[in-house]
């Protein structure tokens, strides 16, 4: 017996990087054995930013194709695209007419989002929780994942869902938080989040030699210069990544870093080889996956069908219950 049924969506951004692994699709993997779990690429949400849309199909079979390696089963897991179930669209505008735009306008991410792209202040950005509600609402999912700092996103799409059980009856359930440590990892500059449009990430699907590479080149405590400089483990991002890839040795490394007992590069490089053996499965996996040509999209057509089902469903009742001809 399931605890409800979990909708999670993310951005299609291509081949995925560990901030995105510990930040996420590990707990997606963990996540499908207590919960039915809908996975979405959400391509339409990324429409709202992206002016160039050039390589979002091949990012989207990218960023799945990484779902799959990390543990995605789609046994278990209905796996989609958001575009391939048109039903999305249509909630979203019957969604829309119960929302008022006051709620939409105080969204502090639209008001960032204003200041950061002026020249595209779009009609789908000012939109995008209503068509995040109906992402939700169209499986009836019961259950998000979120970070604390999604929390007033996921609050106003239970606006929206409340509004419209009280004004057609009830119909979606009112999703509910699953409140998730969403670990904040920084990128091999160790100031700024993981990120590939910043390059200072690792990806999942690199060779060993190239993950060993960008590791070495990565920055760690300044206060370093030389070897015989004592270091200070808790402000380098390498030791953050040993507390999570060599967890059993971070009080030697921490304790022979700060008597300068050990260099960066024997430190790095002792990490390049926990992250390469921690990555060996997924590699194996990604392998295995490429040599099943037309895999990925097998997997993306089986999921939206799947979707399609519940959403054709939902939209009966709601077209029913908000008296459409
Ligand atoms: Fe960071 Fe390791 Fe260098 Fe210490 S020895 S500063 S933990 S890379």
């Amino acid at each position: 017996m399931k605890k409800g049924r979990v909708f999670s969506g993310a951005r299609p951004t291509g081949r995925q990087h560990i901030g995105n692994y510990l930040g996420a699709i590990q707990n997606y993997v963990k996540l499908q054995e207590d919960y039915e779990c809908i996975y979405c690429a959400v391509d339409i949400h990324a429409l709202t930013t992206l002016e160039d849309t050039h390589l979002l199909r091949e990012n989207t079979r990218e960023m799945v194709f990484d779902w799959l390696a990390a543990g995605l089963d789609p046994e278990r897991s209905i796996i989609f695209v958001q575009s391939h179930v048109h039903e999305v669209t249509e909630l979203h505008t019957l969604l829309s007419m119960v929302t008022p735009v006051n709620w939409l306008l105080r969204v502090a991410t639209f008001k960032e989002k204003v200041k950061t792209q002026p020249h595209n202040v779009n009609y789908g950005l000012v939109g995008y929780p209503v068509l995040m509600t109906a992402d939700i609402s169209l499986y009836k999912a019961d259950t998000v994942p979120v970070g604390e700092d999604q929390l007033p996103h996921l609050e106003l799409a239970r606006e929206i869902v409340r509004r419209f059980n009280y004004l057609f009856g009830e119909t979606f359930p009112e999703p509910q938080a699953k409140l998730t440590n969403f670990p904040l990892v920084l990128g091999l500059d160790g100031v700024r989040k993981m990120s590939k449009s910043l390059d200072n990430h690792l990806e999942l699907a690199a060779t060993p030699e190239e993950t060993t590479r960008r590791i070495m080149s990565a920055y760690t405590d300044p206060a370093r210069q030389f070897k015989t400089d004592p270091g200070h483990p808790d402000i380098c991002n390498i030791f953050r990544l040993h507390e999570t890839y060599t967890p059993e040795r971070t009080a030697e490394i921490a304790e022979n870093c700060r008597g300068a007992a050990i260099g960066c590069v024997a430190c790095k490089q002792m990490l390049a080889e926990s992250i390469n053996q921690a990555l060996a499965p997924f590699r194996q996996r990604r392998a295995e996956i490429a040599a099943r040509p037309g895999y990925v999209e097998e997997v993306l057509a089986g999921g939206a069908d799947r979707a399609r089902a519940t959403a054709r469903e939902t939209m009966r009742e709601v077209r029913e219950k908000m008296g459409l001809p």
